[in-house]
C-alpha cells in the first residue's frame, strides 16, 4: 500500500504509518551501494545471513533506479539472495517502484518504518551505483556502505569521490583467490585517501577494508564496524540528530515537490508554458527570459 500511487491507498497507508510511528525507529538502517556486478546481492545474502544467525531480524529493501529511468530493471531480474530469502529471521522486498525518484524515496522511507514496526532489528537498503539513488539511500539510512572492486581503474578518481565522501565504510569486494593481494593494496590506498577527506561532523573516520562473500573474509568484521559506529554515534548523540535531519530533509523535499507540482499543473499555467515553449522554439524569446516571465505570472496569481 505504501508503494501504491492510487489515492485511496495513499490515504490508508498514511493512517497506518501515523499509527505505527510510535513503534518505529528501533533498527539499524544500513545503506549499501556499488556498481552493477560489484557483488551487492551476493554480499547481502552472506552478510544478512550472518546477522540473522546472530538472532537479529533482517529486512532487505532495494531501490532500483533503472526501473524509473528505463522501465527495465538492473536489480530485479536476477535470482537474488537464495540463502537469506529462506531464513526465518529475514524479509526481502525486491524493488520499490515509483513514478519518480521522489516517489521511490517516500515508498522506501515508509517501508523502513513498516519493517521497524514489524520488529526488524536491521534494515538494509540496497541500490545500484547509478545517478541520484545513492543520495536517496544516504538520506534514509544511518550507515552507508560502499562496495568497490580492486583494479577497476578508478581507485582515486574524482568520479567516485562524491559517493566515497558519503561512505562510512568502503569494502573492496571479491578479495579472494588471485584477487586478494590487489584488494589488500587497494584497501590500503583508500585508507590513505579517506584520511584526506574533510572531517565529518559526527566524528566518525570512514574505514576501508577488504571482504569476500566467497571466503566470508571481512563479513563479521563489517558487522562489528557497524555496531561500533552505532554505539559511538548514540553516545555522542549524532545518531538521533542525523535521523532528525533526515526527517526534516524528507519534509522539505516533499513540500517542494508538492508545491511545485501544484503550481505547475494548473490549466492556466500549462497554457502559459505551452506559449512560452513555442516562443523558445521559434527563437522569439530566450529560455531564461521565458522561464522568468512564466514564473512571474504564476507567482502574481
Ligand atoms: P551485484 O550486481 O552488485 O548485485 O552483483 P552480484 O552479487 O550479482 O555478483 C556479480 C558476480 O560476482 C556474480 O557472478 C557473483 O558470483 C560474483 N561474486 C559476488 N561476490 C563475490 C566474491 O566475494 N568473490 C568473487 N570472486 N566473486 C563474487
Amino acid at each position: 500500500m505504501v508503494e501504491s500511487s492510487l489515492p485511496q491507498h495513499t490515504q490508508q497507508a498514511q493512517e497506518i504509518i501515523e499509527r505505527l510511528l510510535p513503534h518505529t525507529g528501533n533498527s539499524i538502517r544500513i545503506g549499501i551501494t556499488g556498481v552493477p556486478g560489484v557483488g551487492k546481492s551476493t554480499f547481502i545474502d552472506v552478510f544478512g545471513t550472518h546477522v540473522a544467525n546472530l538472532g537479529k531480524r533482517v529486512a532487505v529493501l532495494a531501490i532500483d533506479p533503472s526501473s524509473t529511468i528505463s522501465k527495465g530493471s538492473i536489480l530485479g531480474d536476477k535470482t537474488r539472495m537464495d540463502n537469506l530469502v529462506n531464513h526465518r529471521n529475514a524479509y526481502i522486498r525486491p524493488t520499490a517502484s515509483g513514478s519518480a525518484l521522489g516517489g521511490v524515496a517516500k515508498a522506501t522511507g515508509e517501508s523502513i518504518l513498516l519493517c521497524e514496526a514489524a520488529g526488524f532489528d536491521v534494515v538494509i537498503v540496497e541500490t545500484v551505483g547509478v545517478g541520484q539513488s545513492e543520495t536517496t539511500v544516504k538520506n534514509l539510512t544511518d550507515f552507508f556502505l560502499l562496495l568497490m572492486l580492486a583494479g577497476a581503474g578508478d581507485e582515486l578518481q574524482g568520479m567516485k569521490r562524491g559517493i566515497m565522501e558519503m561512505a562510512d565504510l568502503l569494502l573492496i569486494n571479491k578479495a579472494d583467490g588471485d584477487n586478494l593481494d590487489k584488494a589488500q593494496s587497494a584497501a590500503q590506498q583508500y585508507r590513505q585517501a579517506l584520511h584526506l577527506f574533510p572531517a565529518t561532523d559526527n566524528g566518525w573516520i570512514p574505514k576501508a577494508d577488504i571482504c569476500s562473500a566467497y571466503t566470508k573474509e571481512g563479513i563479521n568484521k563489517c558487522w562489528q564496524v557497524i555496531e561500533q559506529f552505532v554505539t559511538e554515534q548514540k553516545i555522542n548523540n549524532y545518531f538521533q540528530q542525523n535521523r532528525q535531519q533526515q526527517q526534516l530533509y524528507a519534509f522539505r523535499e516533499t513540500l517542494q515537490q508538492q508545491v511545485l507540482h501544484h503550481l505547475l499543473h494548473s490549466p492556466k499555467t500549462l497554457s502559459l508554458i505551452k506559449v512560452a515553449e513555442a516562443d523558445i522554439m521559434q527563437q522569439r524569446m530566450s529560455s531564461y527570459n521565458a522561464a522568468q516571465q512564466v514564473a512571474a505570472a504564476i507567482l502574481k496569481r
